[in-house]
Order: C-alpha cells, then sequence, then structure tokens
C-alpha cells in the first residue's frame, strides 16, 4: 500500500513507558502479524518516519503497534504524551518478511516492545491451533493481560532475564521468531546457536 492518511483511532498504556496505538485499517491494507509498517507525521514542524511492527493478530476493523518510549526519542513521546486520538498519521507497507506464515510449531523470542509482535503472532498462531512458546525478556514486562490469557489458551509465556537458559529448555525445532532491538537480537541468535538451532531458519526483525 502506498502512503496513506489512517486515523489514530486510541492510544493506550500497555505497561510502563509502552503504548499500544490502535489505527484504522486502510481500504486495500493487509498485513500478517509480524510485517511492519512505516509511520509518518510531523513532530514540532519536522517530517519524522519510523517503522513499527503489528502487534494485532490481524488488522481486521483496524490494527495495533506496541510502541516503547524513549523519553529522549521523538516519535515516541509524540505519539504518547498528548491524546492524539482522532488525529491522522501516514501508514505505508506491509514491509518485512519476519512474519507468520501459518506455522503449526513456533518458539517466539522477544526483547523489550519486541513483545507487540510476539502477542500478535502468539494470539493468531493459538487461534490457529499451534504449538506456541514465547520466551520474553524486558525488566519491566508489557501487554501482561495478553500474555496471561496466551497462557489460559495452552501457549507457553516465560518471562525472563534467563534467555539463553530457556531457549535452551525450549528448543525443540520449531520456526524461530526473534524480535526486538540490535543487542537482544545478537543474544537471541547466540542462544539459539547454543541450544543447537540454526540462526540462518530463524525469522528476525531488529529494530535498530
Ligand atoms: C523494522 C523495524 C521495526 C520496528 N518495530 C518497532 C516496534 O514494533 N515497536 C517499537 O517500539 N519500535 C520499533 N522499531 C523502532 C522504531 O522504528 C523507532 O526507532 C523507535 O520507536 C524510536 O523512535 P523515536 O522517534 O521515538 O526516537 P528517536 O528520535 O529515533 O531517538 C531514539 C534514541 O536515539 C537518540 N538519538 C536520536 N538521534 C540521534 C543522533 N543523531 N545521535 C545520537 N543519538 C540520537 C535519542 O536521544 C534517543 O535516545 C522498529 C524499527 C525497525 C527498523
Amino acid at each position: 500500500m502506498e502512503k496513506t492518511e489512517v486515523t489514530i483511532e486510541a492510544v493506550r498504556e500497555v505497561g510502563p513507558d509502552t503504548v499500544a496505538v490502535d489505527l484504522e485499517t486502510p481500504e486495500e491494507f493487509d498485513a500478517r502479524p509480524g510485517q511492519f509498517v512505516k509511520l509518518e507525521t510531523e513532530v514540532e514542524g519536522e517530517h519524522v518516519s519510523r517503522f513499527y511492527t503489528l502487534s494485532s493478530p490481524d488488522v481486521e476493523g483496524g490494527f495495533e503497534i506496541t510502541i516503547g518510549i524513549d523519553p529522549e526519542g521523538t516519535l515516541g513521546p509524540w505519539i504518547a504524551d498528548d491524546d492524539r486520538e482522532g488525529e491522522t498519521v501516514t501508514v505505508e507497507g506491509p514491509y518485512g518478511s519476519a512474519y507468520y506464515e501459518d506455522e503449526s510449531e513456533l518458539l517466539i523470542l522477544a526483547g523489550g516492545p519486541g513483545v507487540g509482535p510476539a502477542v500478535g503472532i502468539g494470539e493468531r498462531a493459538v487461534e490457529d491451533g499451534g504449538d506456541v512458546t514465547v520466551v520474553y525478556c524486558d525488566d519491566e514486562p508489557v501487554h501482561e493481560d495478553r500474555l496471561e490469557a496466551l497462557r489460559e489458551a495452552g501457549a507457553t509465556v516465560v518471562v525472563t532475564d534467563e534467555l539463553a537458559d530457556h531457549v535452551a529448555s525450549y528448543y525443540d525445532g520449531q520456526q524461530v521468531f526473534v524480535y526486538g532491538f540490535g543487542e537482544f537480537v545478537t543474544d537471541a541468535l547466540d542462544a539459539l546457536e547454543g541450544a543447537g538451532g540454526d540462526p540462518d531458519g530463524a525469522k528476525v526483525e531488529n529494530f535498530g
């Protein structure tokens, strides 16, 4: 989809320094959980564009992104600080190849705001009858209600700072997904290799 103006339908706090943003789904926009969009707006007169990954299981009737707010950042504080509901931003995409493609066994490794795609993919895969394990690393976990709902629906969900130990325990040949910032991605791929997996076979989205 080319650049399209969409309305911000809601901005919700989902944990410390993190918001979920509900966006209108434009006509002809389709995306899989784990794909990302380019979001553009003006912040104090400057044009700003950033990438954000879908955190909803689908895009029917709207879609969601989850943003970890860096207080020194630009777009994050802009979208979280004021009441943006009803304003418009420009969205383009979807992009990316690290997304859910109906795999039946998934091990999702998420760091920080990488929990967004983890819950979106997890919800979709559980609904499809998949076997889902989420290993999520964050000092201050977010989306706790959705993580709990995933557990209740039969997924294995671990919130931990012992990434390598848990990858070693839970990796059993599943399709591995990795979402988060660069340092986390490196640690996750090292942990996967340490557990006997192939990092080249993982679906990886590095937030930068
Ligand atoms: C494919 C992809 C998917 C992504 N998905 C997500 C997602 O789902 N959720 C999410 O939260 N993030 C995601 N990101 C990251 C996101 O795009 C932004 O980078 C992030 O939200 C920060 O944007 P910002 O405008 O708030 O901060 P920025 O203005 O980009 O600032 C970030 C930090 O860098 C510092 N900084 C900025 N400019 C400079 C400079 N010139 N020199 C030194 N330091 C500087 C700032 O002080 C601040 O601490 C994704 C990134 C990629 C590439």
